[in-house]
């Protein structure tokens, strides 16, 4: 089912969440057991993450070094499979412009239209660790923008390959992201605003938010967006800050700011079991004002951390 249709004909605020995918090695099971505490709150869907490569040296016989790609979380196509196979939910994989050519990009569509995916979150993705800005694939796309004009002309049964003229057209919903304290990379809020509504007047029909801790912000960004002429669902994306590392980690990879109350009560924790308790509560009042609000949806974060997402849910739902 496209989530646009869940948004749309749900009366109360949804819960979904983001899963990664487990590392190289590990096996389905750590999905399950991170997705089955949550099964009960009945998430509306479930995104999965996609992982470039990464560049790393190898030291090899003789001293000189070789430059290897290696991907240390594959398989978001398939564990979108799998959790649609095992639970009734929508499993929502992100696409990415990094590492794919159109070509590329127009197989993997096919390969979630076959495996009867509905939803994708289309997004540029980051730039490679070892490299300072992202650089598209050659033959690939620059922008998110450019990702969803191409999955809106398959969906209008347009495809690259000129053979597939009489191909059926695939019916994806697409979801975009949103950047209540701005992209990194914009220059001011207004041009990122005004790509944000590029992206929905090409067809998006959802946005998630990036992360953010001071509902404040997702409140001024809604606002912003409807005076831009952008009146698709805006989802929250919650994260339940848990380690005193955090503090400083999720500023520096995320670009948003922790409110200087919610510093203050973290600052004061001696070990990371009470700072989880101190997240969980600052997440909990988060969604009971975002509920209040009509948030369409709490996306939450949970990057492995399913059982605070838990002591959160419960409290809400
Ligand atoms: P874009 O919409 O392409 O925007 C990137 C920047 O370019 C912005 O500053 C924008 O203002 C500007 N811009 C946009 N279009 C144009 C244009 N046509 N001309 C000029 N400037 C333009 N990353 C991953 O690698 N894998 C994931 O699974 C993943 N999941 C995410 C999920 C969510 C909900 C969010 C919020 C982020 C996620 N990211 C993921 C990170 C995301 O890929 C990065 O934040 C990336 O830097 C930007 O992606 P975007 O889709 O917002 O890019």
């Amino acid at each position: 089912m496209k989530l646009i249709d869940k948004l749309s004909q749900s009366k109360k605020t949804l819960f979904s969440i983001e899963i990664l995918p487990p590392l190289k090695g590990k096996s389905i099971q750590s999905i399950y057991d991170g997705i089955d505490p949550l099964m009960e709150f009945k998430p509306a869907f479930v995104d999965v993450t996609y992982h470039r490569e990464e560049y790393i040296y190898k030291k090899r016989e003789g001293g000189y070094l070789e430059k290897v790609s290696i991907r240390k979380r594959p398989g978001t196509v398939g564990i979108c499979a799998a959790i649609m196979n095992k639970y009734d939910v929508e499993a929502v994989p992100h696409i990415i412009c990094g590492g794919f050519t159109r070509e590329e990009t127009e197989n993997a569509l096919i390969d979630l239209q076959f495996l009867g995916i509905d939803n994708v979150l289309a997004l540029r993705g980051d730039s490679i660790k070892t490299e300072p800005h992202f650089v598209p694939e050659p033959g690939g796309h620059h922008y998110a923008l450019d990702l969803v004009k191409q999955v809106v002309e398959m969906n209008n049964g347009n495809y690259l390959d000129e053979e597939m003229k009489d191909a059926a057209p695939t019916n994806f919903c697409i979801g975009i992201a949103g950047y209540p304290e701005k992209h990194f990379e914009a220059p001011n809020m207004n041009s990122d605003m005004k790509w944000l509504k590029a992206k929905v007047d090409a067809g998006a029909e959802y946005i998630v938010t990036q992360m953010f801790f001071d509902n404040q912000k997702y409140f001024e960004f809604v606002k912003l967006c409807k005076d831009s002429g952008i009146n698709v669902p805006i989802i929250p994306g919650l994260k339940i800050l848990s380690t005193k590392a955090q503090i400083k980690t999720l500023p520096k990879i995320f670009k948003i700011d922790i409110p200087h109350d919610f510093y203050e009560a973290l600052e004061k924790c001696k070990e990371d079991k009470e700072v989880k308790e101190v997240g969980i509560k600052w997440c909990i009042e988060q969604c009971k004002e975002l509920v209040k609000a009509n948030a369409p949806c709490l996306h939450f974060y949970t990057m492995g951390a399913s059982e605070s997402t838990r002591k959160v849910a419960k409290e809400i739902f």
